[in-house]
C-alpha cells in the first residue's frame, strides 16, 4: 500500500506495546496518522506518522482519529517517544512531514519546526 513505514523504522517500536489511544499493552499495529498520502509524495512514510493501537478495539471504527486534537495528542507522543525514548533523530523526510503537517507540529515542537524553517531558508552552499 502507498508510504507503508520502512522495517527498519517500524523496529523503533518493536519494544513497545502502550497503545497511544487508551494506554492499555495492547499495540499491534501502526495506524498512519495524518493518512497514507499519495504515490508521488513518501512524507506520510515518516515514522513521525506511526501511532501504535490495537487494530481491533482502538483502531478500527475509531472516528476519534481524525479529530484535530486528538492527532496533535496522538503525533506528539510520537514525536517525544522517537526523541527521548530512542534519540531519534530527523530524516529528510521527517522534515517533509513535519513541514506537511506544520499547523500540528507548532503544537507539538515548535523550536523544531521554525529550525527545519530556518534550514530551507539557507542558501544552497551554506548547508552542511
Ligand atoms: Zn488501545
Amino acid at each position: 500500500m502507498t508510504n507503508d513505514f520502512l522495517q527498519k523504522d517500524r523496529e523503533l517500536f518493536e519494544d513497545n506495546y502502550t497503545c497511544w489511544w487508551c494506554g492499555v499493552s495492547h499495540a499491534n499495529c501502526g495506524h498512519h496518522c495524518m493518512g497514507r498520502g499519495s504515490k508521488n509524495d513518501d512524507a506520510e512514510s515518516s515514522i513521525l506518522n506511526y501511532i501504535p493501537l490495537n487494530n481491533f478495539d482502538c483502531h478500527i471504527n475509531n472516528g476519534k482519529l481524525s479529530w484535530k486534537q486528538v492527532k496533535i495528542q496522538l503525533l506528539k507522543k510520537t514525536w517525544e517517544y522517537l526523541k527521548y525514548k530512542k534519540q531519534y533523530q530527523l530524516k529528510e523526510k521527517d522534515k517533509k512531514f513535519i513541514l506537511k503537517n506544520k499547523k500540528y507540529y507548532v503544537n507539538i515542537c515548535s523550536n523544531e519546526v521554525t529550525k527545519i524553517l530556518e534550514e530551507l531558508k539557507k542558501p544552497e552552499k551554506f548547508k552542511n
